[in-house]
């Protein structure tokens, strides 16, 4: 006997997606999430021209746009001081020529409620403890609510748990905690001289790694730092530390922030960039988003990717549903990931070490100021709409030289 016949554990953009999905092409979906919504999720909140292409395609744009502070272009500053400006501009990337920056306390909850309206059921509270599984078959979940703990069954189950690989360590997917970021924010009020922008500051101080200040508003702003591959507890128990020495340690942030007041405690969350480190499909579950690994190794930006994987996965669970839902009619979702993310990643990863050095970023930032193709590539490279192959092009090299 069947409680539903998909259950999608996590109610992320990621999973709220899937479920929308497959509730509008008539499947019984529960989604089940440990929170009550509307609820907070540790983010710099932005939405990249990647993130707005995917809205546009699920219908949803203009209900995000409604809500959130628009933003015309990016920005990098290295940490000589020197920076671009590139706007999203549709001749540099096919993309929509706007991003926006919305909470994620609204943002998620807007999701979850479309996927409600499809016709998914939520069960909020909701703590998935584990998976049911015959054989190595997954064929439901252990829920704790209130108390109570219960199974639910289904013939399809898919995580979405973000960064929390409890799940994932019971199916042996995982065993170490696999994370590449650890990013911490806070919202400021007051900060002078915000632009439509989503900008990206890196200091000697932060390496490595990068911070970023992205406006809710025109006067106040997402303000945090990511840094990359370190002590994660050491990071999230000082973090708000570490974010105030940053915004001290730069000279154009300290100015602006001068007569800005925090609004919101700061606070910080591992993030997993590790695609493709496992297997993201099996007899009766699938994994999507950030549970996956698939947040960009550079920018730490993943609810593009998370809701892009959650398309993907609806495509194959609704023709797997149809039949079967053994691990023949769900590999074809590993296989549209890594065909989609994988040779992506690997060239980010490789990158990484080589750019994102305070001496590599003040050659490049203060070149590509001086000359719009170099700017425009590196833009595409970050926010993940250029291969980041095409950073190795006798091109690049000639416009960074010459
Ligand atoms: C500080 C910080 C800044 C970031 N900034 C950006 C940014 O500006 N732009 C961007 O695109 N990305 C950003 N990211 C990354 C982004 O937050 C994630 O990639 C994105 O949220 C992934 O979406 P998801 O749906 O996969 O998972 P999540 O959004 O993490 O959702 C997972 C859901 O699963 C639920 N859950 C987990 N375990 C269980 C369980 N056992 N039972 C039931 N429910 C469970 C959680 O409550 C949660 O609601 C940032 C991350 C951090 C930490």
């Amino acid at each position: 006997m069947q409680d539903a016949d998909v259950i999608v554990v996590g109610a992320g953009p990621g999973g709220s997606v899937t479920a929308m999905l497959l509730a509008r092409q008539g499947w019984d979906v529960l989604l089940l999430d440990r929170a009550r919504f509307p609820r907070e999720k540790v983010c710099g909140d932005g939405l990249t021209p990647r993130a707005v292409h995917t809205l546009q395609r699920l219908g949803l744009e203009s209900r995000v746009a409604n809500h959130a502070f628009a933003v015309t272009h990016a920005r990098l500053v290295a940490p000589s001081g020197v920076s671009f400006s590139l706007p999203f501009d549709p001749h540099v990337s096919p993309l929509p020529p706007r991003g926006y920056v919305l909470p994620r306390l609204p943002l998620d909850d807007l999701l979850r409620q479309e996927a409600v309206a499809a016709g998914s059921r939520f069960l909020a509270g909701a703590r998935v403890r584990d998976v049911l599984q015959d054989g190595r078959r997954v064929v439901g979940v252990v829920v704790e609510r209130e108390g109570t703990v219960s199974t639910y069954r289904a013939r399809l189950v898919i995580l979405a748990v973000g960064a929390n690989i409890a799940l994932l360590r019971r199916l042996g997917l995982v065993f170490q905690p696999p994370h590449e970021i650890v990013a911490v924010r806070g919202y400021w009020q007051g900060v002078e001289n915000l632009q439509p922008a989503l900008e990206f500051f890196f200091t000697r101080d932060l390496y490595p790694g990068y911070g970023w200040v992205f406006p809710t508003s025109e006067e106040e702003a997402n303000i945090g730092i990511g840094i990359y591959r370190s002590n994660t507890a050491k990071v999230l128990r000082s973090a708000a530390q570490v974010l105030r020495s940053f915004l001290q340690g730069n000279d154009e942030l300290r100015e602006r922030l001068g007569r800005a007041a925090p609004r919101a405690q700061v606070r910080g969350y591992p993030i997993r960039t590790d695609f493709p480190s496992h297997s993201v499909a099996g007899a009766g579950w699938l994994v999507v988003g950030e549970a996956a690994g698939l947040v960009n190794p550079v920018t730490g930006e993943g609810i593009d990717l998370a809701m892009e994987s959650a398309m993907i996965a609806a495509e194959v669970a609704h023709s797997a549903l149809l039949g079967e839902t053994d691990a023949r009619a769900l590999w074809p979702y590993a296989w549209r990931l890594h065909r989609r993310f994988g040779h992506v990643f690997r060239g980010l990863r490789r990158l990484r070490p080589i750019v994102m050095r305070p001496r590599a970023l003040d050659i490049l930032i203060r070149k590509a100021a001086k000359h719009p193709p170099l700017a425009a590539r590196i833009m595409g490279i970050t926010l993940g709409t250029t291969s980041p192959y095409t950073a190795f092009l006798p091109s690049t090299w000639g416009w960074i030289l010459f």
